[in-house]
């Protein structure tokens, strides 16, 4: 309650006073716009804590001039702001029916109602309210991107995109790469249907509309491999690594299982050479070491190599794996700590994040293809620290 009271006695009163010094300089405008009765009323019940009362004050007043809106949006903007939705609502209905309002003071109001729909839920008033933006030549590109985050929120892809093209003519800036997030979204979404034809289609317009779009190479990926068509998955994923070499982490379990059921091994072994001449990941490392076990060779001198050069927690937890079976290490009893040691290291590497916002910093455990901090697409890349072992 106290704190209510100060912030309504420092903001509004503060917001107040500052627009009634401001008025000072035209002190025949005050008088046309509002008695000072009526402000002396506002000023009164926002100082006791009453906004329905000083909402009701502020619509008595009679003229509404350029300075009296700015005073009612500031208001306004204030009460959403605190979460008073409703209050907001109300004052920006109330201002847009004034008969007054010339075409530029209607477009501000407008906009305030329609954020006002957005923080209510009503998705649809907001809308209608950003397209009559549109149509009134206002705000266009702000009303534009804001109808695209409408359509974006409520998962509705098709008008998403056509959101995008129409912001996209109106701005003048490619959003290609959006559409692409979008298309691969109802790719997903297929998948998770088990419709596999429809989100190979659509994980292939995501493609079109923008090659680099590495999230759709790892889909289009996927969704070879549970085809069966692993050479076609190889290709998919080698491009996503290609395209952005952050994602070994990503691809290097997938194209070992690929190259394990065609057995191109060469190329599984070139991709991983490549891959440490491209990336500062040790992963290339513990991969060839499990080759070179798989084969019944002695992985140790490869994972020394790599703790030599790219020392990390992956390549140290595999170096404890197959040195606490080293029969010397047994005999002197060393094993167990060694393998402590190891545990440990999994634990820590279980628990810390995966991924990564280059954005805004946001680390999840799993992928997001939108940033659920700062809501950017495409921005959430793996950490290679995390050390997903391959196989784990
Ligand atoms: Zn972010």
């Amino acid at each position: 309650m106290l704190d209510s009271l100060f912030t309504w006695l420092l903001l509004p009163l503060g917001l107040v006073l500052g627009w009634v010094l401001g008025r000072r300089a035209q002190p025949a405008a005050v008088a046309a716009a509002i008695a000072p009765e009526q402000l002396g009323g506002l000023l009164t019940r926002l100082a006791s804590d009453d906004p329905d009362q000083a909402i009701a004050a502020l619509t008595q007043v009679a003229e509404i001039d350029h300075s009296t809106v700015e005073l009612h949006l500031t208001l306004g903007n204030l009460f959403r702001k605190r979460g008073e939705i409703d209050r907001a609502l109300r004052i920006h209905e109330a201002l847009l029916t004034r008969p007054n309002l010339t075409p530029d003071i209607q477009a501000q109001v407008r906009r305030e109602l329609a954020f006002d729909y957005m923080r209510a839920g009503v998705m649809d008033h907001a809308e209608a309210q950003f397209e009559r933006l549109v149509a009134d030549g206002r705000y266009v590109t702000e009303s534009l991107d804001q109808i695209r985050i409408i359509y974006e929120q409520g998962r509705d892809w098709e008008h998403a995109i056509a959101a995008a093209r129409r912001l996209e003519a109106a701005q003048g800036e490619s959003k290609r790469a959006l559409v692409a997030q979008y298309e691969a979204e109802m790719a997903d979404e297929a998948r998770r249907a088990k419709n596999v034809d429809e989100a190979v289609r659509r994980a292939r317009r995501a493609v079109d509309e923008d090659p680099a779009c590495v999230r759709a190479h790892l889909l289009l990926g996927a969704l070879y491999e549970g085809k069966g068509e692993f050479g076609a998955a190889a290709q998919a994923y080698l491009r996503a690594f290609q395209l952005d070499p952050r994602f070994l982490p990503d691809v290097i379990e997938p194209l070992y299982r690929c190259a394990q059921k065609t057995g191109d091994q060469q190329g599984y072994l070139q991709f991983l050479s490549d891959a440490r001449e491209i990336s500062s990941s040790s992963l290339p490392y513990v991969a060839e070491a499990r080759l070179l076990a798989d084969e019944g060779m002695d992985p140790m001198d490869r994972l020394a190599a790599g703790l030599e050069v790219r020392p990390s927690r992956a390549v140290l937890a595999q170096f404890l794996e197959v040195l606490e079976k080293q029969p010397a290490v047994i005999a002197a009893g060393l094993d167990k700590p060694a393998a402590s040691l190891r545990q440990a290291l999994r634990r820590l590497m279980e628990s810390s994040p995966r991924y990564q916002c280059g954005n805004c910093g946001f680390s999840p455990r799993q992928q997001f293809w939108q940033c659920p901090s700062c809501k950017r697409w495409g921005t959430i890349t793996p950490i290679d620290e995390a050390m997903r072992l391959p196989g784990a």
